[in-house]
């Protein structure tokens, strides 16, 4: 690290609504949960840019000397279509319009995923758990909680007794009051608060025809077919509290996901987990990406507005100018995403590759004046930026700051002369943490499949000729 001390990290926490400089349990040491997809479709950027600050947190983490273990798991069964207890499994729903087996459906999309992280430069977990891995895991801690009494049988399933936990609704600012408000209980589910909520789900009634499911006495795959009171499946909020505490212990430094997680999905986390060890706080920093837009919409399949990574590319985007695009903007804002938005991160990545190619020397050789002499530029300049930068990135990672910086470097050298010595070496220095820190600044296109990269060719001769 070159010149000052940096400032320590500072992140905004949802459940204390403020920001916090971030301190893990273990010195050196970080656990960190993100909540991965549910695989029944291709996700949308929308998606991604969750994972993505997840992949910019980690990544910072790591640059500034952390130990992280990264935890992202799968959620190939028990996300139903709506977050209260109602309707299909998600996985289920896809694997009926495919006529294909849930885990087929389930293998096929978590596939895509893994390719999409990939071209996104996403760094790979240390664990990547599939839900239906770890139903013994949940059944224990569903029995601990019906032990403890926060938690209930009835006919259709087994739920949690959010007034059993006093701090439900701390997380997304909700009451038990408000919650009950206009709320219904389905006479099926004989909840005894509109807001209980559902760790396991017997295969009866809407579910009797539930495909993967698992004996509740031993939490073995059961093999029943049809209505079977004695098997079932796990509620989706018990999954992520069951695999973060079989993988990263009982508490944790960080959790992310997106802001459409808080809740129910984090607050029942919370709930359960609490609950059932005893110790508070289950995560000690929530850490939410806000939601992207499209233009001045919200992202939906019914508004026809949804993109995926293949529909990116297919405009002839590199999957890493999407990267840049949806880590340029701050991650508590919404951004709204236009092709305008995403063509101007695609010159701007292109400008910063450039530089770095020239071991940030000017950009654009003409822009040097003749006659400059070597030592123009010292190496206190640069560690100037470098600490701009950092900062940037400690103070709640603040990517549009820290952007600044490295483009304030840029335009400084693009007026100097090219840089020798120790200004060339503190240059190295920065560049090694710009790349680490975004992963988007290395030359991508031995990632993109053949085929894509094929048809974009054909689209920018296409674009040349003016007859696309
Ligand atoms: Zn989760």
């Amino acid at each position: 690290m070159a010149g000052k001390k940096s400032s320590t990290l500072r992140l905004y926490n949802t459940l204390t609504k403020r920001e916090e400089e971030f301190h893990p349990i273990k010195e050196g040491k970080v656990t960190m949960y993100t909540c991965g997809p549910t695989v029944y479709g291709r996700p949308h950027i929308g998606n991604y840019a969750s994972f993505l600050m997840a992949d910019l947190l980690r990544r910072w983490l790591e640059a500034s000397g952390y130990q992280v273990t990264h935890v992202k798991n799968i959620t190939d069964v028990g996300h139903l279509l709506h977050d209260a207890d109602e309707g299909d499994d998600k996985v289920q729903k896809q694997a009926e319009r495919e006529r294909l087996h849930p885990l087929e459906i389930a293998r096929r999309y978590e596939q895509e995923f893994l390719e999409d992280e990939k071209a996104l430069h996403i760094l790979e977990p240390a664990f990547r758990p599939r839900a239906s891995e770890y139903v013994k895991q949940m059944l224990a801690l569903v029995r601990t909680l019906l032990k403890k009494g926060n938690a209930y049988e009835t006919a259709d399933g087994i739920y949690f007794s959010v007034e059993s936990f006093p701090a439900y609704g701390a997380l997304s600012g909700n009451t038990l009051q408000n919650l009950s408000v206009g709320a219904r209980i389905e006479v099926k589910e004989q909840k005894k608060h509109p807001a209980d909520f559902a760790l396991w789900k017997k295969c009866v009634g809407e579910n009797g025809a539930h495909i993967l499911r698992w004996s509740f006495a031993t939490g073995e795959v059961s093999t029943s077919k049809g209505e079977d009171p004695s098997s079932g499946f796990p509620g989706w909020h018990i999954e992520c509290s069951a695999m973060s505490s079989s993988l990263l212990g009982e508490q944790i430094d960080i959790h992310t996901g997106g802001e459409d997680n808080i809740f129910p999905h984090h607050e029942c986390e919370i709930a359960q987990s609490e609950s059932a060890t005893g110790k508070k706080p289950f995560v000690r920093m929530w850490v939410h990406r806000r939601r992207i837009n499209m233009g001045e919409e919200k992202m939906s399949k019914s508004l026809g507005n949804v993109l995926s990574l293949p529909d990116v590319v297919a405009k002839g985007f590199s999957p890493l100018d999407l990267r840049y695009y949806l880590l340029s903007v701050h991650y508590r804002t919404n951004l709204k995403f236009t092709e305008r938005g995403l063509k101007d991160a695609h010159v701007a990545r292109r400008n910063v590759l450039a530089w770095m190619e020239r071991g940030g020397g000017a950009v654009f050789a003409g822009d040097i004046e003749e006659g400059r002499p070597v030592s123009d530029a010292t190496p206190e300049n640069i560690a100037e930026f470098e600490r701009r930068f950092r900062d940037a990135m400690n103070n709640d990672l603040n990517t549009p700051e820290a952007l600044a910086a490295v483009f304030d470097c840029i335009h400084f050298m693009n007026k100097h002369a090219l840089p020798a010595g120790a200004v060339s070496e503190a240059l190295t220095g920065f560049i090694r943490v710009i790349r680490l820190a975004f992963g988007c600044f290395e030359p991508e296109e031995a990632d993109i499949p053949a085929d894509v990269l094929k048809l974009c060719e054909a689209r920018t001769v296409a674009r040349a000729r003016k007859d696309f």
